[in-house]
């Protein structure tokens, strides 16, 4: 199950075994079949995806007025590879006189260029990326799991064609904005300030590009010091498109290059995803200014279960809801709701399900769980998971799986039983950490899904449609889903509740924080 298990993969098979099968026949997870009396020990062959056709530079520099440009501060910070622990390149850490050339460039764009061509042209820039996006698929999400840790099937399957999606979804507002707020006129705003984490590095910067773009706005963003190259690369993709000079500014850097992001005098609109302790400090930083703000913040989302639910098909749900992607999703369904008359089957058809999961190097096309980004959220959640066990919680990890011996990797988990003053029923974990408590009633199902300061996603899974629905009234949650869960798709609305956030992103309803409506 781990790297070096599947680098090394066995297939010993006992002499009970029909014989004609192919070597290379595979069990999903380890035991057996104890009804056939047979005996397994192997796994999924190896599947490595090839990094060749990814090329990072060792030293990158800021994208500023549509060249590679050296920072003024001279100063670079190394980005790793979480899969190995291993620097991959690195990147340029940009200071106040870069964000001010930044922020020059984009003013000037905004001025002379992007606010004077019509929506259509606009939108055939837009276009033109979103093609670009589907042809150098495989590139941007070998780059994307190489710096991000994320399993390779995530980042080809999920994070790219969401990518190329909402750049082909916002190229076709462009032209169409008058439709965003009918009977109202709309116009664009001027520089936008956008910081996002490193979580979904590209889908992040494609969620905020595309429609500040499509209204007319010019850029200037800030990616995840953790997770800078995939936004390079984006940058790369603008000047294949021919996007005029300075329309997309990307500054690299930490928290202190995204603070001067967002104060510069010069945006007129801020977009921020991350956690909630920095969407607060920017809050403050901007109250009292005349600058538009919208905030995508962490959550700690409920996850229902009914009994009359497809259980198997539920288990699924959960097991996407909060492993794949090491639970690095802000929505990750990480509170499990449930009903008391299945819960004990329930738990012990996830803990099977939990068993077979595979955790290990993220370019395997096979790994269900990846690597976690940093050293630095290792540690978070190891800490996170101790006070769990310190408080006292029934906890559960699937301990026959082995973690690669380098690189930051955590097994998928739970504390089953759990109160609702438990500290992870509150606290988001950001990692493959999962509380499970029961219910009884629809009612109370509701109030504990609603017992938390956030308010970003939640799930449903039940066979009655009116049950469905009846329970999505009562949650108060930006996102439900039913019968799935982490869905995604550029026409729908995303944002959260109460400390989740607010503002939308994606849809009609993502539009309108990039535009004047008059
Ligand atoms: P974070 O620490 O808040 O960082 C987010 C971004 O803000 C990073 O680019 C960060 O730079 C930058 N930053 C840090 N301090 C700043 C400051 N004072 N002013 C301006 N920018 C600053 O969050 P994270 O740990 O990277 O991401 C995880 C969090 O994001 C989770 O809480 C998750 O729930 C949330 N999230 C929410 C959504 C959503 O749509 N609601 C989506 C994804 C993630 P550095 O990288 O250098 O720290
Ligand atoms: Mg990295």
């Amino acid at each position: 199950m781990s790297t070096s298990s599947t680098e090394n993969t066995k297939v010993k098979r006992d002499k009970t075994a029909a014989d004609g099968e192919a070597a290379a026949a595979t069990k999903v997870g380890a035991g057996g079949d104890k009804s056939s009396g047979r005996t397994f020990d192997f796994d999924y062959a190896p599947s490595i995806e090839s990094t060749e056709i990814v090329k990072i530079q060792p030293q990158n520099k800021l994208f500023i007025d549509g060249k590679f440009v050296t920072p003024k501060s001279a100063k670079y910070f190394a980005t790793m590879n979480p899969a190995t622990g291993e620097k991959l390149a690195e990147i340029a850490d940009a200071n106040g006189a870069d964000v001010d050339l930044a922020m020059s460039a984009a003013s000037r764009a905004y001025t002379k260029t992007w606010s004077k061509l019509s929506g259509r042209e606009r939108g055939r820039y837009l276009f033109r990326i979103a093609r670009i996006i589907q042809e150098r698929a495989r590139e941007l999400a070998v780059l994307e799991t190489l710096d991000n840790g994320k399993p390779i099937r995530e980042s080809r399957d999920v994070d790219v064609p969401l990518v190329a999606a909402h750049f082909f979804y916002h190229a076709g507002w462009a032209d169409k904005l008058e439709y965003a707020a009918p009977g109202r006129t709309v116009s664009s705003l001027g520089v936008v300030g956008q910081v996002i984490p490193w979580n979904f590095p590209l889908l992040m910067a494609a969620w905020k590009i595309a429609p500040a773009l499509a209204c007319g706005n010019t850029v200037v963003l800030k990616p995840a010091e953790t997770t800078s190259l995939s936004a390079l690369l984006l940058a790369e993709i603008f000047q294949e498109a021919g996007l005029p000079d300075g329309v997309v500014n990307i500054v690299t850097g930490a928290g202190a290059t995204g603070a001067a992001v967002v104060n510069h005098s010069e945006v007129k609109k801020v977009a921020f995803t991350g956690s909630t302790e920095v969407g607060k400090i920017i809050m403050r930083s901007l109250a009292g200014t005349n600058k538009r703000l919208t905030l995508e913040l962490g959550g700690k989302s409920a996850h229902i279960i009914f009994e009359d639910a497809a259980l198997d098909q539920a288990v699924e749900g959960v097991i996407n809801g909060i492993y794949f992607n090491q639970g690095h999703v802000c929505c990750a369904g990480s509170r499990l709701l449930v009903e008391e008359s299945i819960a004990n089957v329930f738990v012990e058809k996830l803990k099977a399900r939990m068993q077979k999961l595979r955790v290990g190097n993220p370019l395997d096309k096979n790994t269900d769980i990846g690597a976690i980004n940093s050293e630095g959220e290792l540690k978070k959640i190891r800490s996170l998971v101790a006070t769990g066990q310190a408080e006292g919680g029934e906890f559960f990890e699937p301990t026959d799986i082995r973690l690669p011996e380098k690189g930051y990797y955590h097994r998928p988990c739970f504390f089953n039983n759990v109160a609702a003053a438990f500290t992870l029923s509150r606290t988001e974990v950001f990692g493959p950490v999962l509380t499970i408590s029961t219910f009884r009633t629809a009612q109370e199902a509701i109030a504990k899904a609603n017992d938390t300061q956030y308010g970003l996603a939640a799930g449903i899974w039940s066979e009655k449609g009116s049950k469905v629905y009846k329970v999505a009234q009562g949650l108060k949650a930006g996102v439900i889903w039913a019968n799935t869960y982490n869905k995604f798709d550029p026409t729908s609305p995303f944002g959260g509740y109460n400390e989740s956030g607010f503002g939308r992103e994606g849809g009609r309803h993502g539009l309108l924080s990039y535009l004047e409506v008059k």
